[in-house]
């Protein structure tokens, strides 16, 4: 197991769900977790609970598409702990709708979440990376970042998009020894996923349990969800990777949903 003792990374939408589980393995692995996410009560009672796993971590209140929000939250890390090892860009959500049918605005708003969230963070959070020669960059992708299901247009193009912006990453980041993947989860029960349980049966006229098993997690080879433990294990597996022979690849972690 990889340590990441007196490491600092930073996580994205940490409050809840995956990147919760991220931050808690993180911590337990001995780094100074940072919860960073719009919902600052959220992420001040997660930072509370991750401080009794390891070393003292950071709660920041970001709203990864605000530009000042970002710059502004990830100077204070760097300030608080002098150093950002870690960027896992995280902070998602999802809206399902037919595509014939897509408000402008909610098309707007899940790629300003997912994409204009990730650059603005990579970006802050590169010249630290830059100047101490070291760091990592995880972003999580989906299944979607490499198949498409119906109503979740802006979600599939989005989780497209991650897979290029780690590639640019990894190959200007080589120089300053800065790595970048993409992981990428089939369904996890987390949150976001509760809520997409009835909106989907609404909008396809099926049960909750018919879109859990027959939508959901119809393709895997065992009927079973991903969980946030697997998510973590796999992120943090690239963030500790010694060396550039990972960096610009994506892992599909979705009990056999796609394979490559
Ligand atoms: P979640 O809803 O449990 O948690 C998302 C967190 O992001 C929340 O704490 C929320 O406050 C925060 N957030 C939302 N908008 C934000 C913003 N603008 N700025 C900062 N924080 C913001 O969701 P989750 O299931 O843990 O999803 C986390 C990531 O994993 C997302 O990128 C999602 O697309 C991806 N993902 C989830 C699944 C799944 O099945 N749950 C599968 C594949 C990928």
């Amino acid at each position: 197991m990889v340590r990441f003792d007196g490491k600092v990374g930073i996580i994205t939408g940490a409050a809840s769900g995956i990147g919760r589980a991220i931050a808690e393995q993180f911590a337990r692995d001995g780094g100074h977790a940072v919860i960073a996410d719009l919902d600052i009560e959220a992420a001040r009672k997660a930072a509370y609970e991750i401080g009794k796993l390891g070393p003292e971590p950071m709660a920041v209140a970001m709203d990864v598409t605000n530009e000042n929000q970002v710059e502004d939250g990830v100077a204070s890390v760097a300030k608080k702990f002098g150093r950002i090892d870690v960027l896992v860009s995280n902070a998602g959500i999802q809206i399902v709708k037919p595509l014939a049918e897509f408000p402008f605005q909610d098309w707007k708003k899940l790629l300003s979440i997912h994409l204009d969230g990730a650059f603005l963070t990579t970006r802050a959070c590169l010249k630290y990376m830059y100047a101490q020669k070291s760091g990592a960059v995880v972003y999580i992708g989906s299944v979607h970042s490499k198949e498409a299901s119906k109503l979740k247009a802006p979600y599939v193009t989005a989780k497209h998009g991650l897979i290029g912006l780690c590639k640019v990453v990894a190959k200007e980041g080589a120089e300053h020894n800065v790595r970048a993947n993409v992981v990428c989860p089939g369904f996890v029960r987390t949150p976001l996923v509760e809520k997409q349980i009835p909106e989907q049966a609404a909008e396809l006229g099926i049960s909750d349990d018919e879109v859990v098993h027959n939508v959901m997690l119809k393709d895997t080879v065992d009927g079973e969800f991903t969980t946030v433990g697997d998510v973590a294990d796999a992120v943090l597996y690239f963030a500790g990777f010694p060396n550039n022979a990972l960096t610009g690849q994506s892992l599909v972690i979705s009990h056999g949903w796609f394979m490559q």
